[in-house]
């Protein structure tokens, strides 16, 4: 029988995603020899997809209070990581809002930056190692991939991130190894509508607007922004940010106010009535807002678009008043990872030790990224966990651990 191949280096790194890589770029640096253990046959292939390809790697806003779970002591500054993308050749700016793209609009260009620093330093990316099992052993850890080739190192970094976009995950690694994983769902997603007949005639359409998450009569969460309407889900970053408090959630309905801020609304309403008097219903809400979605509010109103606008009643007014400031949508909880940004849940953040990256079960074993049980909103803050988490497990690991 032959023995299995055998690969080793200091430091194991399983997964080549955003948190894995930069783990990498900053333990080579530090002198230490890098193996990247990555499933697929490329690294970085989910970073290539996010925010539209541009990545958005980063947010000015990205402090503790941003996030949900325990960041503390395990997040980086927003400008300590630009300072690291630069140390590597790369240049980034924010948009208005505060979110921090590469200058080049282009993801590639910050998989080729860290590639390069990982070539630079001798680390090295092993694809198609897909790893099935990690031991601690008395020298530090043995890992074994699917087809039996095997990895040793001192140290273990798990970068594994989630099944959000991804056919591979390490959780299974993760409690071999003595974690826990709470329960997983998916994140930062669209809104699944419960009657996509709602939705006729919407398709493609975005409309800015407050939107209110409720269970029932229970307001869950509320945001301010824009959402996209699709065939049978609303989707946009609004709704994406809204995705994490379905949990649990009985009876959910997203609910619009199409008009935030406006105070009297029947009043306008009554004031475009002795404008428009002599016009079909249909272009009552002309100039105010797209055509589409005032025939969907008639619709809900059972207002017929031939009507005519002097023809509405008080009860009329006031049932299109009511919808313009909560166009109800029942909708449900997502039941799979497509379309999701991420998974909510993941290896608790109270396994590891205080302010590290390290696990208090496992000794040189870190974990890093999305495969802890923390993620933010959308606009940069989790591809800042990831890179941060992994810049810090790293840097901890030399300094302290091997
Ligand atoms: C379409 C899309 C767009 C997004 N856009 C943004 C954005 O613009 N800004 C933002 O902040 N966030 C964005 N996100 C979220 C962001 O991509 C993730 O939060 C981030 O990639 C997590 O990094 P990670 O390193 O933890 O995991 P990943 O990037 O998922 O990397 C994990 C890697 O580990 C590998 N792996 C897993 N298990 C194993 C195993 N057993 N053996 C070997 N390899 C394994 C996987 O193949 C993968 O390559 C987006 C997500 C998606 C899906």
């Amino acid at each position: 029988m032959t023995a299995p191949c055998r690969l080793a280096a200091d430091v194991l790194i399983i997964g080549g995603g955003a948190s894995g890589l930069m783990a990498a770029a900053t333990a080579a640096k530090g002198g230490k020899s890098v193996l990247v253990l990555e499933a697929g046959e490329r690294v970085g292939k989910k970073l290539l997809a996010t925010g539209n390809g541009r990545c958005n790697l980063s947010n000015l806003g990205a402090e503790p209070p941003a996030y949900f779970g325990d960041v503390r002591g395990r997040l980086l500054a927003p400008e300590a990581l630009l300072a690291r993308f630069a140390e590597l050749g790369l240049a980034c700016a924010p948009d208005p809002e505060g979110r921090l793209y590469p200058l080049s609009e282009s993801a590639s260009s910050v998989l080729d930056v860290l590639r390069l620093a990982l070539a630079r330093h001798g680390a090295r990316e092993i694809c198609g190692f897909s790893a099935e099992k990690a031991q601690k052993t008395r020298q530090g850890f043995l890992v074994t991939a699917q087809d039996g080739r095997e990895a040793a190192g001192r140290a273990l970094i798990l970068a594994c991130g989630s099944p959000a976009a991804s056919a591979a995950d390490g959780y299974a690694l993760a409690r071999g190894l003595g974690h826990s994983v709470t329960p997983l769902l998916p994140g930062l997603c669209p809104l699944p509508c419960e009657s996509p007949a709602l939705l006729k005639g919407l398709r493609g359409l975005r409309v800015k607007c407050e939107a209110s998450l409720l269970d029932g009569e229970t307001l869950l969460a509320r945001e301010r922004g824009e959402v996209l309407f699709k065939d049978a889900q609303i989707s946009g970053i609004l709704a994406f940010d809204l995705s994490r408090h379905l949990r649990g959630a009985k009876k959910p309905v997203l609910s619009l106010d199409l008009l935030p801020g406006a105070e009297d609304i029947s009043g306008l309403l009554r004031a475009r009535q002795a404008l428009f008097g002599s016009e079909p219903a249909a272009g009552f809400f002309m100039g105010l807002l797209h055509k589409q979605i005032g025939l969907s509010l008639l619709a809900r109103a059972g207002i017929s678009p031939s009507a005519r606008v002097s023809g509405l009643g008080r009860n009329e007014i006031l049932a299109l008043a009511s919808l313009l400031r909560g166009w109800r949508f029942p909708v449900e909880a997502p039941r799979s990872f497509a379309g999701a940004q991420l998974a909510l849940g993941g290896v608790p953040a109270s396994e590891l030790r205080e302010n590290s990256l390290q696990s208090r079960l496992c000794e040189g074993l870190f974990l890093c990224g999305e495969l802890l049980d923390v993620d933010g909103p959308c606009g940069g803050f989790n591809l800042h966990f990831a890179f941060g988490s992994g810049h810090l497990a790293a840097l901890e690991l030399c300094s302290a651990y091997i």
